[in-house]
């Protein structure tokens, strides 16, 4: 497929051009997740936060358009005044778009790229309709491929069913084999729930061993139970993770990973945690004071403050009658992102582990605090103790990268212990009954 014409162009509508004057509050760089499909998936998780959102377009056949497409593409590359640029895309399931939608967005970004801006493309997809002509261009362009996958196949096939309720174990795992056949780069999406919070080490070991897997992330499924889909109501389903149990299930996996996998296999949740304790910026929003620049493109333009609030009232315009800078930058979208920090209760404000968790993500904060003040975060407890569990040793990972030194020497720390001494974690207990460091 190639490029349209000169006239072609000429005939397309005309959408809003970038601003002569940058908006001051306009971040230089930002995150967009597009939803070329919109809500639209070919399986049907029962968790998932997005099915319900097809309530917001009734009658739509969600599907992004060309002129929208190069839109988007436009104004996200223009945007930017950092060199470094990602587009993702995510749904629904992006890939329902076919190939050509993605062909084309290559195409544009070639058109619209600046000298020296570089861009990385990343897609989460289910994988079940991946095929060797998508792995052939998502390897050509380097794309980063999400895969979402909760566990060995009984722990999957829980809530990740197809619309016939028949589990998709079996299809995810032939795509994530495509993947693998043409060298694609892929990471493993876990949702933590209420099927495999029990099994931290099983689930953990799984992607690692089995998968071979080297990027893992975990994600607490907090599923509002009301009819809206939005963020409404202080109950969830009993499909949502335990606050405790979600502590305990990244606890377990923490003690594994930093007795033998630091530097091999990463963990966005450890990695956000050491910058927190190295006093950078998480990389990962929800620990971070503010938020504000990731926002969700729906198929039709419509830009929303966040992912998790594809919702009338955090509805900050259309790209096609208004320059995404300017939503990012508008007083609206600042206010969404300075509420994270501005509306964190006095809990919060004096809790020890503050510094690394800043109350997490608005979106889960719908408990109250001992003293009845609103806007706990639903999974406050299991955080305070996982961040509580990991002091010890992210003092030491911080340190020996304050002196130039790496991080997965923290396991030498932790073999060099005696047996009998005290774990150089803090805890208190033996080394030989606390972190001992696996051997191959
Ligand atoms: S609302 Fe939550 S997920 Fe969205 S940007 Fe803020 S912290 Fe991140
Ligand atoms: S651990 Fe709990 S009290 Fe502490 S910052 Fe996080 S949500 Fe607030």
């Amino acid at each position: 497929m190639t490029l349209g014409t000169k006239d072609d162009a000429a005939a397309r509508p005309a959408t809003p051009a970038l601003p002569s004057v940058r908006p001051p509050t306009a971040p230089a760089g930002f995150h967009v997740l597009a939803k070329p499909t919109g809500p639209i998936c070919n399986l049907d998780c029962e968790y998932c936060f997005f099915l319900s959102k097809e309530a917001l377009y009734p009658g739509d056949r969600f599907r992004m358009g060309d002129d929208l497409l190069d839109t988007y593409i436009r104004q996200l590359l223009e945007s930017h005044t950092t060199p470094e640029v990602t587009i993702a895309w995510q749904g629904g399931e992006p890939t329902l778009m076919g190939v050509d939608h993605f062909r084309r967005a290559i195409e544009l970004v070639e058109q619209y790229r600046r000298p020296g801006q570089t861009v990385e493309h990343t897609i989460q997809t289910n994988g079940t309709l991946l095929t060797d002509e998508w792995c052939e261009l998502l390897a050509e362009h380097h794309f980063l491929v999400g895969i979402s996958i909760d566990g060995p196949p009984a722990l999957h096939d829980r809530y990740r069913v197809d619309k016939k309720g028949r589990p998709t174990y079996d299809r995810v795992v032939r795509g994530l084999d495509l993947l693998k056949q043409h060298r694609v780069d892929w990471n493993v999406l876990c949702t933590v729930n209420a099927a495999n919070q029990h099994a931290p080490l099983d689930v953990y070991r799984f992607f690692r061993d089995d998968l071979g897997a080297r990027h893992i992330q975990f994600i607490p499924i907090v599923e509002r139970d009301n009819d809206t889909g939005f963020q409404e109501g202080d109950t969830v389903t009993d499909r949502s993770v335990d606050p405790e149990a979600w502590g305990r299930f990244m606890i377990a996996v923490f003690d594994e990973w930093v007795t033998g996998d630091v530097g091999t296999v990463f963990v966005p949740h450890f990695d956000a945690a050491l910058a927190s304790w190295l006093g950078m910026p998480p990389s990962l929003c929800i620990f971070g004071e503010t938020c504000g620049n990731a926002v969700a493109l729906e198929h039709n333009g419509d830009l929303y403050s966040c992912d998790h609030f594809v919702e009338p009232e955090h509805l900050l315009g259309n790209i096609t009658r208004t320059h995404m800078v300017e939503l990012l930058a508008s007083p609206q979208q600042r206010a969404f992102g300075d509420a994270k920090r501005d509306t964190l209760p006095a809990y919060c404000r004096g809790c020890e582990v503050r510094f690394a968790c800043n109350g997490e993500c608005p979106k889960n904060r719908f408990t109250l605090t001992p003293d009845g003040e609103p806007g706990l975060n639903y999974l406050c407890a299991g955080y305070k103790n996982f961040f509580t569990h990991i002091d010890g040793l992210m003092r030491i990972m911080a340190d020996l990268l304050r002196r130039n030194r790496y991080a997965d020497e923290v396991v030498t720390v932790l073999a060099q212990a005696g047996r009998n001494d005290p774990c150089p974690c803090g805890s208190g207990r033996k080394a030989k009954q606390c972190h001992t460091v696996r051997t191959a």
